[in-house]
């Protein structure tokens, strides 16, 4: 499967869903990453925001593409969406992550309203939340407990933002991803809007994961009554388990 995530500056993709496409690396999916800026204006000089984003990009080990607009002015205009297309054409991309639109930089919004038009042939469209989203609803939910490490090593190689943006701050990453790990019965997780998402209803790894977490609740469940603890609520009803498992199967 192809994936494209879209971002506006350095960083931007890998707050949003770094742990998801780690994932995806990690099934054999091809990722590209298009950054459509250098983040030249923020705290650093875009040199180096560039080798930071690329070391970032190598680590998760994804393909990065540049989008060479300038920051803070990404147009939300015809030429842009026709960009996006091109992108869209020439990496295959048959999964679109991108900025939610609900956000106060200009960037983020103009980047999420060009890529939902760019994406209309599209059926799976997921947009990340950003630390300077307004309002976030999501509904899908992507398992990355098993990436959450990989993806916090990704957005350190930002070293800039690391040290000088205080919305750029892993300890408060890895408390959302656990955040939203609660909302979805997991322990790790990065959270999706959806504009569009055609769901495989024959999902077989999904069934697999869930049958295996059920395993894996009920060892834990007998390990934690040997140890008297009680678990689940006072009628004894077991845990849930992940019902919204994304990127786990190939289409
Ligand atoms: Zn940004």
């Amino acid at each position: 499967m192809n994936v494209l995530a879209i971002g506006a500056h350095p960083d931007d993709i890998e707050l949003g869903c770094g742990g998801a496409l780690l994932r995806h690396v990690a099934v054999g999916d091809k990722v590209t990453m298009l950054v459509m800026t250098t983040g030249e204006r923020g705290p650093q000089d875009s040199v180096s925001r560039v080798l930071e984003q690329e070391n970032a990009a190598a680590r998760i080990g994804a393909e990065l593409i540049w989008g060479g607009f300038p920051d803070g002015a990404i147009p939300h205009s015809r030429e842009t969406v026709t960009f996006i297309d091109s992108v869209i054409d020439a990496v295959g991309a048959q999964v679109l992550y991108t900025h939610g639109q609900h956000d106060t930089h200009q960037d983020h919004v103009a980047t999420a309203l060009c890529s939902l038009s760019a994406a209309r042939r599209l059926n799976r469209v997921l947009c990340y939340q950003s630390p300077s989203a307004t309002a976030f609803n999501p509904v899908v939910y992507v398992d990355v407990e098993e990436t959450i490490k990989g993806k916090l090593d990704a957005l350190a190689c930002h070293r800039s933002q690391v040290e000088r943006c205080e919305l750029v701050d892993l300890e408060a990453v890895e408390a959302g991803a656990r955040f939203w790990g609660h909302q979805a019965r997991m322990r790790y997780a990065e959270a999706f809007e959806v504009p569009r998402f055609v769901w495989d209803i024959t999902g077989g790894e999904a069934a697999v994961r869930r049958v295996e977490s059920s395993a894996v609740a009920a060892d834990e469940r007998a390990d934690r009554q040997r140890l008297g603890v009680i678990d689940g609520d006072q009628n004894g009803a077991p845990r849930p388990v992940p019902v919204y498992l994304v990127g786990g199967r190939r289409p």
